[in-house]
């Protein structure tokens, strides 16, 4: 079989499309997301060496990760492909943060974790599908080697960071809160695996790795500032720890209102101009 662009696609889809793992786990048994977009990038793409240099030299490269994983260091960067994917809030998870101040709505901290739990699901259905037709493949994330780091410039970050190889697969760009402003928007999660496979890189269609901000990219918007709870996010971008505070927070809240062990907020990522896609110059503001 020939593995391509259009099989990895054509697999992701189908496991959110049918797969019963894509649950919000609630009583009415809703799925956690939409359609998923699937990006790829090179294994030997220059920007994940430059992440080295501009986040930490922690973070690790998809041939790293591959060498390690295998024990196989004949294996060249160009060889390799990453899928990276993004799954969408769905419309009713959106409508309900969008109505909140201060703690996450139920929906959202139902996609935070059960969500994440989607997330771990697809990146191991990817590799052992992968591994089926006798590719090869592994989920940086759930890997040994994927640990939490302190960037000197960019402080909370870690080996292997989803949003930054999302951007180098063409699926998006960062906003002014930090999130990542998708063709489907900002109200997402994502996720991604190296497979030693060669699939043509995506087109990254953004002059930089800003340019679907409305403020980085027209002076405009600030929209996220005001949707902070906790005054996280200014002119100046974001402010990890203040956001991590508040993010931990929240679990008193969703334990007690919703019932289940959970937390989250992303008010900064509904009820703003890149919820649910690249902002443009008609965008509401
Ligand atoms: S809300 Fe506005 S300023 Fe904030 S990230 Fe989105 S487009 Fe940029
Ligand atoms: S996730 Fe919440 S606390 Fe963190 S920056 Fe966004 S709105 Fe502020």
């Amino acid at each position: 079989m020939t593995i391509d662009a259009q099989w990895i696609d054509t697999l992701v889809a189908a496991f959110i499309e049918t797969s019963p793992k894509n649950t919000l786990c609630n009583p009415a048994g809703e799925k956690a997301f939409d359609r998923p977009l699937v990006g790829f990038a090179k294994g030997d793409d220059p920007l994940f060496e430059a992440y080295k240099d501009h986040v930490g030299p922690f973070c690790m490269t998809p041939w790293e990760i591959f060498a390690l994983t295998f024990g196989d260091t004949g294996v060249r960067p160009e060889q390799l492909t990453v899928i990276s994917y993004i799954l969408p809030q769905t419309d009713a998870t959106k409508t309900d943060n969008r109505k909140e101040k201060i703690y996450p709505s139920e929906r959202w901290a139902r996609a935070r974790i059960f969500g994440e739990e989607v997330n771990v699901a697809l990146r191991q259905h990817i590799v052992a599908s992968l591994k089926e037709e006798g590719c090869r493949a592994v989920a940086p994330l759930l890997t040994p080697q994927f640990s939490r780091r302190i960037s000197p410039k960019y402080g909370f970050s870690s080996t292997w960071s989803e949003r930054h190889v999302a951007y180098a697969a063409g699926l998006g760009t960062f906003g002014l809160c930090d999130g990542m402003i998708t063709p489907v928007g900002k109200a997402m999660r994502t996720g991604s695996v190296v497979a030693e496979l060669r699939i043509p890189p995506s087109p990254r269609p953004y002059a930089d790795h800003r340019a679907g901000c409305l403020y980085y990219s027209r002076g405009i918007c600030k929209k996220c500032i005001a949707r902070c709870p906790v005054g996280a996010i200014s002119e100046t971008g974001k402010d990890k720890a203040l956001c991590f505070t508040h993010v931990r927070k929240t679990r008193d809240y969703v334990k007690t209102h919703y019932g289940f062990e959970g937390y989250g907020c992303g008010l900064c990522q509904t009820g703003v101009p890149c919820e649910s896609g690249v902002p443009g110059a008609g965008s509401p503001l």
